[in-house]
Protein backbone atom coordinates (compact mmCIF):
# COMPACT_ATOMS: atom_id res chain seq x y z
CA UNK A 1 0.00 0.00 0.00
CA UNK A 2 2.99 2.61 0.87
CA UNK A 3 4.69 2.21 -2.66
CA UNK A 4 1.76 3.33 -4.41
CA UNK A 5 0.83 5.78 -2.17
CA UNK A 6 4.86 6.98 -2.67
CA UNK A 7 4.51 6.41 -6.21
CA UNK A 8 1.69 8.86 -6.60
CA UNK A 9 2.91 11.04 -3.76
CA UNK A 10 -0.47 10.83 -1.84
CA UNK A 11 -0.29 12.80 1.25
CA UNK A 12 -3.41 10.98 2.97
CA UNK A 13 -5.54 7.95 2.76
CA UNK A 14 -8.54 7.25 4.34
CA UNK A 15 -10.33 4.20 4.65
CA UNK A 16 -13.89 3.29 5.74
CA UNK A 17 -15.69 0.09 6.25
CA UNK A 18 -19.94 0.26 7.73
CA UNK A 19 -20.94 -3.34 7.94
CA UNK A 20 -24.48 -1.77 8.17
CA UNK A 21 -24.65 0.06 5.01
CA UNK A 22 -22.40 -2.10 3.55
CA UNK A 23 -20.06 0.89 2.37
CA UNK A 24 -16.34 0.25 1.81
CA UNK A 25 -14.76 3.79 0.94
CA UNK A 26 -11.64 5.18 0.48
CA UNK A 27 -11.07 8.87 -0.13
CA UNK A 28 -7.22 9.85 -1.32
CA UNK A 29 -5.82 13.03 -1.11
CA UNK A 30 -3.19 14.10 -3.02
CA UNK A 31 -1.80 17.57 -1.98
CA UNK A 32 -3.78 20.28 -0.10
CA UNK A 33 -1.30 22.91 -0.58
CA UNK A 34 -3.66 25.20 -2.83
CA UNK A 35 -6.66 24.56 -0.82
CA UNK A 36 -8.98 21.51 0.29
CA UNK A 37 -8.91 18.21 -2.05
CA UNK A 38 -11.85 18.43 -5.09
CA UNK A 39 -12.28 15.31 -6.85
CA UNK A 40 -14.99 12.72 -7.53
CA UNK A 41 -16.76 9.96 -6.34
CA UNK A 42 -16.41 6.82 -8.22
CA UNK A 43 -19.32 3.79 -7.31
CA UNK A 44 -18.07 0.73 -9.59
CA UNK A 45 -17.73 -2.49 -8.90
CA UNK A 46 -13.32 -3.16 -8.59
CA UNK A 47 -12.37 -6.66 -8.83
CA UNK A 48 -9.96 -6.42 -5.53
CA UNK A 49 -9.27 -3.66 -2.83
CA UNK A 50 -5.83 -2.90 -4.88
CA UNK A 51 -7.62 -1.81 -7.84
CA UNK A 52 -9.93 0.49 -6.21
CA UNK A 53 -6.69 1.74 -3.98
CA UNK A 54 -4.79 2.38 -7.29
CA UNK A 55 -7.73 4.24 -9.30
CA UNK A 56 -7.86 6.37 -5.92
CA UNK A 57 -4.72 7.35 -6.27
CA UNK A 58 -3.62 7.58 -9.51
CA UNK A 59 -6.90 10.09 -9.94
CA UNK A 60 -5.95 11.56 -6.94
CA UNK A 61 -3.02 13.09 -8.83
CA UNK A 62 -4.37 13.75 -11.75
CA UNK A 63 -6.97 16.19 -9.93
CA UNK A 64 -3.68 17.80 -7.91
CA UNK A 65 -2.14 18.86 -11.70
CA UNK A 66 -5.87 20.14 -13.23
CA UNK A 67 -6.99 22.21 -10.07
CA UNK A 68 -3.35 23.45 -10.20
CA UNK A 69 -3.41 24.08 -13.97
CA UNK A 70 -6.83 25.41 -13.75
CA UNK A 71 -5.61 27.69 -11.42
CA UNK A 72 -7.75 26.41 -8.75
CA UNK A 73 -7.56 27.01 -4.58
CA UNK A 74 -7.91 23.82 -4.75
CA UNK A 75 -5.91 20.28 -4.25
CA UNK A 76 -6.53 17.21 -5.67
CA UNK A 77 -8.47 14.04 -4.14
CA UNK A 78 -10.59 11.46 -5.25
CA UNK A 79 -13.10 8.89 -3.44
CA UNK A 80 -13.69 5.06 -4.27
CA UNK A 81 -16.42 3.20 -3.11
CA UNK A 82 -16.72 0.01 -3.57
CA UNK A 83 -19.94 -1.25 -5.56
CA UNK A 84 -21.26 -3.94 -3.14
CA UNK A 85 -22.30 -7.40 -5.01
CA UNK A 86 -26.28 -8.08 -4.83
CA UNK A 87 -28.94 -6.09 -3.33
CA UNK A 88 -28.02 -2.59 -1.24
CA UNK A 89 -29.31 0.28 0.06
CA UNK A 90 -27.80 3.15 -2.16
CA UNK A 91 -29.41 5.98 -0.07
CA UNK A 92 -28.21 4.77 2.98
CA UNK A 93 -24.63 3.97 1.78
CA UNK A 94 -24.21 7.24 0.38
CA UNK A 95 -25.98 9.03 3.68
CA UNK A 96 -23.08 7.04 5.39
CA UNK A 97 -20.33 8.53 3.34
CA UNK A 98 -21.36 11.37 3.44
CA UNK A 99 -20.95 10.87 7.60
CA UNK A 100 -17.10 10.00 6.34
CA UNK A 101 -16.32 13.46 4.14
CA UNK A 102 -17.69 15.28 6.98
CA UNK A 103 -15.49 13.68 9.16
CA UNK A 104 -12.26 15.07 7.34
CA UNK A 105 -13.59 18.70 8.68
CA UNK A 106 -13.43 19.97 5.09
CA UNK A 107 -9.98 18.29 3.90
CA UNK A 108 -11.69 16.88 1.07
CA UNK A 109 -14.84 18.10 -1.27
CA UNK A 110 -16.49 15.58 -3.67
CA UNK A 111 -18.22 15.67 -6.79
CA UNK A 112 -19.91 13.21 -9.20
CA UNK A 113 -18.01 10.80 -11.47
CA UNK A 114 -18.20 6.93 -13.19
CA UNK A 115 -21.27 5.47 -11.34
CA UNK A 116 -22.59 8.54 -9.30
CA UNK A 117 -25.43 11.32 -10.26
CA UNK A 118 -27.03 13.68 -8.34
CA UNK A 119 -29.28 12.08 -6.82
CA UNK A 120 -26.06 10.48 -4.81
CA UNK A 121 -24.72 13.48 -4.28
CA UNK A 122 -27.98 15.00 -3.06
CA UNK A 123 -27.80 11.98 0.01
CA UNK A 124 -24.39 12.68 0.59
CA UNK A 125 -25.87 16.23 1.69
CA UNK A 126 -27.80 15.15 3.48
CA UNK A 127 -24.50 14.78 6.20
CA UNK A 128 -22.07 16.99 4.82
CA UNK A 129 -21.60 20.52 2.61
CA UNK A 130 -18.30 19.61 1.36
CA UNK A 131 -19.90 18.15 -2.00
CA UNK A 132 -20.81 19.43 -5.12
CA UNK A 133 -22.51 18.49 -8.27
CA UNK A 134 -26.08 18.27 -6.21
CA UNK A 135 -29.38 18.52 -8.22
CA UNK A 136 -29.50 22.00 -6.64
CA UNK A 137 -25.76 22.97 -8.10
CA UNK A 138 -26.29 21.32 -11.83
CA UNK A 139 -24.08 19.32 -14.45
CA UNK A 140 -21.00 20.17 -15.12
CA UNK A 141 -20.40 18.30 -18.07
CA UNK A 142 -21.40 21.33 -20.45
CA UNK A 143 -18.95 23.34 -18.74
CA UNK A 144 -16.25 20.79 -19.39
CA UNK A 145 -17.64 20.24 -23.37
CA UNK A 146 -16.96 24.55 -23.68
CA UNK A 147 -13.46 23.61 -22.13
CA UNK A 148 -12.75 20.52 -24.77
CA UNK A 149 -14.21 22.93 -27.36
CA UNK A 150 -11.97 25.97 -26.82
CA UNK A 151 -9.16 23.72 -25.87
CA UNK A 152 -9.52 21.99 -29.95
CA UNK A 153 -9.32 25.92 -31.50
CA UNK A 154 -6.49 26.30 -29.59
CA UNK A 155 -5.00 23.09 -31.05
CA UNK A 156 -6.43 23.76 -34.73
CA UNK A 157 -4.86 27.53 -34.32
CA UNK A 158 -1.24 25.69 -33.75
CA UNK A 159 -1.46 23.15 -35.38
CA UNK A 160 -3.10 23.39 -38.53
CA UNK A 161 -2.82 27.25 -38.43
CA UNK A 162 -6.57 28.22 -38.94
CA UNK A 163 -8.81 30.08 -36.61
CA UNK A 164 -12.45 28.52 -37.88
CA UNK A 165 -13.74 24.98 -37.78
CA UNK A 166 -15.43 25.05 -41.09
CA UNK A 167 -15.50 21.52 -42.66
CA UNK A 168 -13.02 20.05 -40.14
CA UNK A 169 -13.79 16.16 -39.56
CA UNK A 170 -13.31 16.06 -35.95
CA UNK A 171 -14.11 12.13 -34.68
CA UNK A 172 -15.74 11.77 -31.40
CA UNK A 173 -15.20 8.51 -28.88
CA UNK A 174 -18.45 8.91 -26.86
CA UNK A 175 -21.13 10.43 -27.57
CA UNK A 176 -22.55 10.70 -23.57
CA UNK A 177 -22.97 13.83 -21.16
CA UNK A 178 -19.67 15.51 -22.72
CA UNK A 179 -19.35 14.00 -25.90
CA UNK A 180 -22.86 14.88 -27.47
CA UNK A 181 -22.51 18.91 -26.29
CA UNK A 182 -19.52 18.87 -27.48
CA UNK A 183 -20.68 17.64 -30.65
CA UNK A 184 -23.30 20.36 -30.14
CA UNK A 185 -20.73 22.96 -30.30
CA UNK A 186 -18.41 21.92 -32.85
CA UNK A 187 -21.59 20.98 -35.52
CA UNK A 188 -22.62 24.91 -34.83
CA UNK A 189 -19.47 26.09 -35.91
CA UNK A 190 -19.54 23.63 -39.23
CA UNK A 191 -17.29 20.89 -38.19
CA UNK A 192 -17.62 17.49 -39.80
CA UNK A 193 -18.58 14.61 -37.09
CA UNK A 194 -17.91 11.05 -36.94
CA UNK A 195 -18.74 9.66 -34.04
CA UNK A 196 -18.83 6.25 -31.98
CA UNK A 197 -20.66 4.71 -29.37
CA UNK A 198 -21.18 1.51 -27.12
CA UNK A 199 -25.13 2.93 -26.40
CA UNK A 200 -26.78 2.76 -29.65
CA UNK A 201 -29.27 5.23 -28.29
CA UNK A 202 -26.28 7.64 -27.60
CA UNK A 203 -25.27 7.48 -31.86
CA UNK A 204 -28.96 8.01 -32.47
CA UNK A 205 -29.17 11.15 -30.51
CA UNK A 206 -25.87 12.22 -32.28
CA UNK A 207 -27.07 10.98 -35.54
CA UNK A 208 -30.24 12.80 -34.90
CA UNK A 209 -28.17 16.14 -33.91
CA UNK A 210 -25.32 17.10 -35.18
CA UNK A 211 -23.11 14.10 -37.22
CA UNK A 212 -23.27 13.32 -40.17
CA UNK A 213 -21.61 9.41 -39.98
CA UNK A 214 -21.09 7.14 -37.02
CA UNK A 215 -18.73 3.88 -36.97
CA UNK A 216 -17.71 0.67 -35.08
CA UNK A 217 -16.49 1.70 -31.48
CA UNK A 218 -13.77 -0.39 -32.32
CA UNK A 219 -12.91 1.61 -35.31
CA UNK A 220 -13.15 5.39 -34.11
CA UNK A 221 -9.36 5.72 -33.17
CA UNK A 222 -8.18 4.87 -36.81
CA UNK A 223 -10.74 7.34 -38.76
CA UNK A 224 -8.49 9.68 -40.91
CA UNK A 225 -9.36 12.93 -39.71
CA UNK A 226 -7.86 16.86 -38.25
CA UNK A 227 -9.07 16.11 -34.42
CA UNK A 228 -9.91 12.47 -32.79
CA UNK A 229 -11.73 13.73 -29.36
CA UNK A 230 -11.36 10.95 -26.94
CA UNK A 231 -15.00 11.64 -24.63
CA UNK A 232 -15.23 7.59 -23.43
CA UNK A 233 -13.79 5.98 -20.99
CA UNK A 234 -9.61 6.19 -20.08
CA UNK A 235 -6.99 4.62 -22.40
CA UNK A 236 -8.27 5.48 -25.07
CA UNK A 237 -4.53 5.62 -26.59
CA UNK A 238 -2.37 3.06 -26.13
CA UNK A 239 0.31 0.49 -27.53
CA UNK A 240 -2.20 -0.89 -30.14
CA UNK A 241 -4.26 2.13 -31.52
CA UNK A 242 -1.19 4.24 -31.34
CA UNK A 243 -0.39 2.81 -34.74
CA UNK A 244 -3.07 2.94 -35.97
CA UNK A 245 -3.86 6.45 -35.40
CA UNK A 246 -4.91 8.82 -38.75
CA UNK A 247 -5.38 12.39 -37.13
CA UNK A 248 -3.38 15.50 -36.56
CA UNK A 249 -4.67 16.15 -32.80
CA UNK A 250 -5.48 14.23 -30.44
CA UNK A 251 -8.08 16.79 -28.29
CA UNK A 252 -11.28 15.43 -25.87
CA UNK A 253 -13.08 15.16 -22.45
CA UNK A 254 -11.64 10.87 -21.31
CA UNK A 255 -9.78 11.00 -18.27
CA UNK A 256 -5.93 9.36 -18.62
CA UNK A 257 -6.24 9.21 -22.22
CA UNK A 258 -2.48 7.73 -22.20
CA UNK A 259 -2.27 4.31 -20.91
CA UNK A 260 1.55 5.30 -19.84
CA UNK A 261 3.56 8.51 -19.76
CA UNK A 262 5.89 7.46 -22.72
CA UNK A 263 2.84 7.45 -25.38
CA UNK A 264 3.04 11.48 -25.12
CA UNK A 265 6.64 11.20 -26.66
CA UNK A 266 5.63 8.68 -29.47
CA UNK A 267 2.95 11.11 -30.04
CA UNK A 268 4.94 14.22 -30.17
CA UNK A 269 7.26 11.62 -32.33
CA UNK A 270 4.55 11.24 -34.35
CA UNK A 271 3.55 15.02 -35.28
CA UNK A 272 0.43 14.58 -33.32
CA UNK A 273 -0.46 17.20 -31.43
CA UNK A 274 -1.85 15.87 -27.77
CA UNK A 275 -4.27 18.19 -25.32
CA UNK A 276 -3.22 16.94 -22.65
CA UNK A 277 -6.08 15.39 -21.12
CA UNK A 278 -6.36 16.88 -17.41
CA UNK A 279 -5.90 20.82 -18.80
CA UNK A 280 -8.75 20.41 -21.75
CA UNK A 281 -11.00 18.58 -19.46
CA UNK A 282 -10.62 20.58 -16.11
CA UNK A 283 -14.31 22.93 -17.09
CA UNK A 284 -16.41 20.47 -15.39
CA UNK A 285 -13.57 21.25 -12.31
CA UNK A 286 -13.98 25.02 -12.69
CA UNK A 287 -17.53 24.96 -12.51
CA UNK A 288 -17.39 22.36 -9.45
CA UNK A 289 -15.22 24.44 -7.61
CA UNK A 290 -16.35 27.93 -8.26
CA UNK A 291 -20.12 27.34 -8.17
CA UNK A 292 -19.55 25.88 -4.53
CA UNK A 293 -17.90 29.51 -3.53
CA UNK A 294 -20.94 30.93 -4.91
CA UNK A 295 -19.05 32.70 -8.04
CA UNK A 296 -21.70 34.19 -10.78
CA UNK A 297 -22.17 32.10 -14.35
CA UNK A 298 -20.05 35.02 -16.22
CA UNK A 299 -17.25 34.92 -14.24
CA UNK A 300 -17.23 30.94 -14.63
CA UNK A 301 -17.65 30.68 -17.87
CA UNK A 302 -14.94 33.04 -18.54
CA UNK A 303 -12.69 31.15 -16.66
CA UNK A 304 -13.71 27.53 -18.60
CA UNK A 305 -12.90 29.91 -21.50
CA UNK A 306 -8.84 30.18 -20.75
CA UNK A 307 -7.99 26.70 -21.32
CA UNK A 308 -7.88 27.93 -24.66
CA UNK A 309 -5.00 29.93 -23.50
CA UNK A 310 -3.68 27.73 -20.80
CA UNK A 311 -2.94 25.51 -24.11
CA UNK A 312 -1.55 27.78 -26.04
CA UNK A 313 1.18 28.54 -23.61
CA UNK A 314 1.76 24.51 -23.18
CA UNK A 315 2.45 24.19 -26.97
CA UNK A 316 4.38 27.14 -26.87
CA UNK A 317 6.91 25.95 -24.18
CA UNK A 318 6.44 22.28 -26.17
CA UNK A 319 7.62 24.01 -29.16
CA UNK A 320 10.38 25.68 -27.69
CA UNK A 321 12.13 22.76 -25.78
CA UNK A 322 11.23 19.82 -28.10
CA UNK A 323 9.57 18.49 -25.29
CA UNK A 324 5.96 16.61 -25.56
CA UNK A 325 2.87 18.97 -24.16
CA UNK A 326 2.29 16.36 -21.49
CA UNK A 327 5.09 16.43 -20.07
CA UNK A 328 5.50 19.94 -19.92
CA UNK A 329 2.38 20.35 -18.35
CA UNK A 330 3.28 17.72 -15.92
CA UNK A 331 6.08 19.89 -14.99
CA UNK A 332 4.21 23.29 -14.67
CA UNK A 333 1.75 21.61 -12.47
CA UNK A 334 4.54 20.14 -10.44
CA UNK A 335 6.08 23.77 -9.98
CA UNK A 336 2.33 24.47 -9.18
CA UNK A 337 2.14 22.37 -6.28
CA UNK A 338 5.30 23.12 -4.73
CA UNK A 339 4.88 26.78 -3.94
CA UNK A 340 1.54 26.89 -2.37
CA UNK A 341 -0.83 29.69 -3.53
CA UNK A 342 0.23 32.31 -0.98
CA UNK A 343 3.25 32.25 -1.52
CA UNK A 344 3.24 32.55 -5.06
CA UNK A 345 0.92 35.85 -4.43
P1 LIG B 1 -20.77 9.41 -20.02
O1 LIG B 1 -20.81 8.10 -19.31
O2 LIG B 1 -21.96 10.29 -20.00
O3 LIG B 1 -20.40 9.19 -21.56
C1 LIG B 1 -19.38 8.34 -21.98
C2 LIG B 1 -19.87 7.68 -23.25
O4 LIG B 1 -18.78 6.97 -23.82
C3 LIG B 1 -20.98 6.66 -22.99
O5 LIG B 1 -22.07 6.93 -23.86
C4 LIG B 1 -20.32 5.31 -23.28
O6 LIG B 1 -21.24 4.38 -23.83
C5 LIG B 1 -19.25 5.72 -24.27
N1 LIG B 1 -18.10 4.82 -24.35
C6 LIG B 1 -17.41 4.25 -23.35
N2 LIG B 1 -16.39 3.54 -23.83
C7 LIG B 1 -16.43 3.67 -25.17
C8 LIG B 1 -15.65 3.15 -26.24
N3 LIG B 1 -14.61 2.34 -26.01
N4 LIG B 1 -15.99 3.48 -27.50
C9 LIG B 1 -17.03 4.29 -27.75
N5 LIG B 1 -17.83 4.79 -26.78
C10 LIG B 1 -17.52 4.50 -25.51
O7 LIG B 1 -19.48 10.16 -19.44
P2 LIG B 1 -19.14 11.70 -19.58
O8 LIG B 1 -19.58 12.38 -18.34
O9 LIG B 1 -19.58 12.19 -20.90
O10 LIG B 1 -17.54 11.65 -19.51
C11 LIG B 1 -16.80 11.21 -20.63
C12 LIG B 1 -15.32 11.16 -20.27
O11 LIG B 1 -14.89 12.46 -19.87
C13 LIG B 1 -14.99 10.23 -19.09
O12 LIG B 1 -13.70 9.69 -19.29
C14 LIG B 1 -14.95 11.18 -17.90
O13 LIG B 1 -14.13 10.68 -16.87
C15 LIG B 1 -14.34 12.41 -18.55
N6 LIG B 1 -14.68 13.64 -17.87
C16 LIG B 1 -15.97 14.00 -17.71
C17 LIG B 1 -16.28 15.20 -17.07
C18 LIG B 1 -17.70 15.64 -16.91
O14 LIG B 1 -17.92 16.83 -16.57
N7 LIG B 1 -18.68 14.81 -17.15
C19 LIG B 1 -15.24 16.01 -16.57
C20 LIG B 1 -13.90 15.63 -16.78
C21 LIG B 1 -13.64 14.43 -17.42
Amino acid sequence: MYDTLEHYQLDELHLRNDAKTGLKAIIAIHNTSRGPALGGCRFLPYHSDDHALLDAARLARGMSYKAALAGLPQGGGKSVILKPPGDFDAKALFTCFGEFIESLNGRYITAIDSGTSNQEMDWIAQKTRYVTSTSQAGDPSPYTALGVFQGIKACVEKKLKRKDLQGLRVTIQGVGHVGYALGKLLAKEGAELIVADLNKSAVTRAMNECASACVDPNQIHAVECEVFAPCGLSGPINENTIEELQCQIIAGSANVQLTHHELGEMLHDQGILYAPDYVINAGGLIYASLNHSGKKRDYINAQVKNIHRTLESIFEESATSNCPPSEVADKKAQALLVTPMHAAA
